[in-house]
């Protein structure tokens, strides 16, 4: 049987004859790498042994289309127009009182909703958009349902609140959420449900039906369980989509919706850490949600998001990296994969391919794919078996160099 090597490091606990006083789980957490991660150090590995070219690496999801112009071309007029001591200094912990202002405007803009500076606290990215969000919603014994598959980091940030992660499938089909499942597992411990489309790791993005069943169903339980139940809307692929699909704004549908926005994949800044939580005003008691997730920045360490990335997204609104190269990737992919016979998921949104393993074991399909040279993810990791997911955030020459691989792996399995 094949297994992923974890790398855990070891340590003394009697280091000096002190008793080590530290929080198992967050060891643990520290010491343990994701199978993502475990992929990628092996693909750097074995990249240093037989080539960079001869390896094709698809494991994580770090853009590969640079950043728009805009960014750059902004940031050198920051720092020359704006005085050192501003653009380097604190903001507001709820982030520059502009800066909201413009990208409320632009969600009035382009959504349509009435949204203003006070709906927007800034984060350090979706991830503690997330952080934030969950640590105000959520408490010891409580749960919070996600869709699988799901960005494992979900169940992280979740279980360090005290709640429990509540998983629920997606219909495996077509990954738009299963509603019967959802209506079973929600029940008075329910304090969130966490919805993230386009998605990581399927493409799949929630079409408008789903959203209003979905949040029909949210209101009947509100209604019948006499509880708040929030959304929380993870949007970091928001205008990653592809071939038409409407991405459909989950505020206008749903009065207890946060959503959680990022810049790292629209504008290819994953390493800036640059985003925002937005509480819905329509939301019931506004004004407690808003101070908990400001509460929660605050004991979380965050003192305020980035200010001189901060003052750069008003000038870069509306910009995205060239989205038409995940395109070209994406239907390279799905089209040669279901040419050599594999059963792909067909992608509208991120720059993920989901698809099915050609053995039970995802993960030992996922080493069987090694020995082509190919670096892909099992599912297991995303709480879901038997797929695996294909990052094409990566050129359009890695893409097609692989395919000769992807066939000889399809025929290895008689395919
Ligand atoms: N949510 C999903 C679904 C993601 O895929 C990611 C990153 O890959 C994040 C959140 C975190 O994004 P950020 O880099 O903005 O923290």
């Amino acid at each position: 049987m094949f297994v992923y090597k974890l790398t855990v490091l070891t340590y003394d606990k009697k280091a000096k004859g002190n008793k080590l006083m530290i929080n198992e789980k967050m060891r643990m957490l520290g010491a343990k790498r994701s199978v993502i991660r475990e992929t990628f150090e092996y693909g750097k590995r074995r990249k240093a042994e037989i080539g960079e070219d001869k390896v094709f690496d698809f494991s994580l999801g770090n853009p590969s289309v640079p950043a728009p112009v805009c960014v750059n071309e902004n940031l050198k007029k920051l720092l020359t127009d704006v005085s050192p001591v501003v653009l380097h200094g604190y903001t507001s912990a709820q982030g520059d009182a502009a800066v909201r202002s413009a990208i409320a405007d632009y969600i009035k803009k382009t959504q349509g909703e009435s949204v203003n500076a006070d709906c927007l606290y800034m984060t350090v990215g979706a991830a503690a958009a997330l952080t934030c969000s969950l640590t105000a919603l959520a408490s010891e014994g409580e749960e919070v349902i996600v869709l699988a598959p799901y960005f494992p980091e979900y169940k992280v940030f979740i279980e360090r609140t005290g709640a429990i992660c509540r998983e629920v499938m997606c219909h495996t089909d077509t990954f738009q959420p299963d509603i019967d499942a959802i209506a079973a597992a929600i029940n008075e411990k329910t304090a969130a449900i966490i919805i993230n489309s386009p998605n990581n790791p399927t493409g799949a993005v929630m079409t408008e039906e789903s959203v209003i069943a979905l949040t029909d169903l949210l209101k009947k339980k509100e209604a019948e369980l006499s509880k708040v139940i929030y959304l929380i809307s993870d949007e970091p692929y928001r205008e990653l989509v592809y071939g038409g699909a409407k991405v459909p704004y989950l505020t206008k549908y749903y009065n207890d919706t946060l959503v959680c926005y990022s810049y790292s994949k629209s504008l290819s800044l994953p390493g800036e850490r640059i985003g925002y939580v937005l509480v819905s005003p329509r939301m019931t008691d506004f004004v407690s949600v808003y101070q908990a997730v400001a509460g929660a920045g605050r004991a979380l360490g965050f003192v305020c998001a980035p200010s001189m990335l901060q003052r750069l997204i008003p000038t870069c609104l509306g910009k995205t990296a060239e989205v038409e190269i995940y395109d070209r990737n994406r239907r390279i992919l799905s089209e040669k994969l279901t040419e050599y016979g594999y059963t792909v998921v067909k992608p509208d949104g991120a720059f993920y391919l989901f698809v099915k393993a050609l053995e039970d074991d995802a993960n030992a399909f996922c080493m069987r794919a090694r020995d082509f040279e190919l670096l892909l993810v099992a599912s297991d990791d995303f709480g879901c078996k038997g797929f695996v997911r294909i990052s094409y955030c990566v050129t359009t020459e890695q893409v097609e160099n692989s395919l000769p691989a992807f066939k000889a792996l399809a025929e290895a399995y008689g395919k």
